[in-house]
């Protein structure tokens, strides 16, 4: 690994500022070009951002730790919803008794995610930011489009593993785990500049698809920190459910997951449907005819299948994920079916 310095911000601006470049950036762009002597990038729990520098596919002057910025692993009720701070652990969010009270299901969806041991140092920013898995894009020898290059290497080739919605040029999934149930949950993100001025916009919409960048997953910008993820307040008339395939039960990424969070009137009417699928596609895809299937309806076996068959609308198999097709087929109608048990 090369040469490289440590640096511990104490506030947001000053991380912000701190921040020269993203991780997505410092990936492409030659250093020269970032116009800066001393490219720097922000690192939270360390997980993926060490992954990359030990791959040989990052090579950053400085990291800006931001575990001494105060306020950033706070879990607070505003506005009837929360306000999750970025360096929150993925192990202390799943057991937060504000999380319980007002989503469960992402407790569950978090103890699902990775193993122990990671779910102790990642947190949520870092998870939500971390680059995709794709073995081409992970391994040294392979110049991807992703990476600058002018091939995808996955769609031609060993492509098991990847996207089977939106898959075209390339079909990385995304993989952050709780981003499916937070899509679906509509939450929002927060991100500050180093001048203290915030954006806010809904976490849909802060991940980029391939057909507006193909060499970043989200919308974060250089000189900016991701400092919250807010939940709005949900109605007590939400049903929600989750579900995920892996070939192994845990410490993996899915092979597909999904989450539904269902508004169900007392007369058993699904008022609104909000369906998202993760490992599906480069960004949390929305089966949105899934949701047009069961709005309006009576939740039952009959309408739960016909959602789950909807929501494979608009797919394009690659040659060696096609098994995917029944499989989130499966997992649509047992998550809706779960959410009203
Ligand atoms: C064996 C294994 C299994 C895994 N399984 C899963 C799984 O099932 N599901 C899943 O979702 N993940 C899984 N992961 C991925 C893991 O959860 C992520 O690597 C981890 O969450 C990243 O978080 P971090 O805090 O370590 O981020 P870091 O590595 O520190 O940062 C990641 C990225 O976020 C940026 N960043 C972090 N915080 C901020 C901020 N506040 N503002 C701006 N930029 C920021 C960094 O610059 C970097 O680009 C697995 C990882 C491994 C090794
Ligand atoms: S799927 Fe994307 S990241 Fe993977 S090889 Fe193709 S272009 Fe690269």
């Amino acid at each position: 690994m090369h040469r490289f310095a440590v640096a511990n911000a104490r506030t947001v601006a000053e991380a912000a500022a701190a921040a020269l470049t993203t991780v997505a950036r410092a990936m492409t762009v030659p250093p020269e070009s970032i116009g800066r002597d001393e490219p720097s990038v922000v690192k939270a729990g360390g997980i993926d951002v060490l992954d990359l520098m030990k791959e040989g596919l990052l090579a950053p002057a400085k990291l800006v730790n931001l575990r001494e910025v105060p306020g950033l692993d706070e879990v607070v009720e505003e506005d009837g919803g929360l306000r999750i701070g970025p360096m929150v652990t993925l192990a202390a969010l799943a057991d937060h008794a504000l999380l319980r009270r007002h989503c469960a299901m992402l407790g569950e969806v978090l103890r699902a995610s990775a193993s122990p041991q990671i779910r102790n140092v990642a947190t949520l920013g870092g998870n939500l930011l971390q680059r995709p898995r794709c073995w081409y894009f992970r391994s040294h020898a392979y110049h991807c489009l992703r990476k600058g290059g002018g091939h995808c290497f996955a769609i031609s080739g060993e492509n098991q593993y990847h996207a089977i919605f939106n898959n075209m040029p390339c079909a990385i999934v995304h993989p952050s785990t709780i981003a499916t149930a937070l899509v679906a949950l509509d939450a929002t993100v927060e991100l500050t500049a180093a001048s203290g001025a915030t954006r806010r916009l809904a976490l849909e919409d802060f991940f980029i698809p391939p057909e507006r960048d193909l060499q970043r997953e989200n919308d974060l910008r250089p000189q900016e920190i991701l400092t919250a993820v807010r939940l709005p307040k949900l109605p007590d008339s939400l049903r929600t459910g989750h579900l995920r395939q892996g070939e192994k039960d845990s410490f993996d990424w899915p092979l597909a997951d999904v989450a539904v969070a269902l508004d169900v009137g007392p007369d058993g009417i699904c008022k609104r449907a909000s369906i998202t699928l993760g490992a599906a596609a480069p960004v949390p895809h929305r089966a949105k005819s899934a949701q047009a299937a069961l709005t309006g309806k009576r939740i039952d076996e009959t309408t739960a299948a016909q959602a789950a068959q909807a929501a494979l609308d608009g797919a394009t198999p690659l040659a060696k994920n096609a098994y995917k097709l029944p499989l989130f087929e499966t997992l649509v109608r047992r998550a809706i079916l779960k959410a009203v048990a």
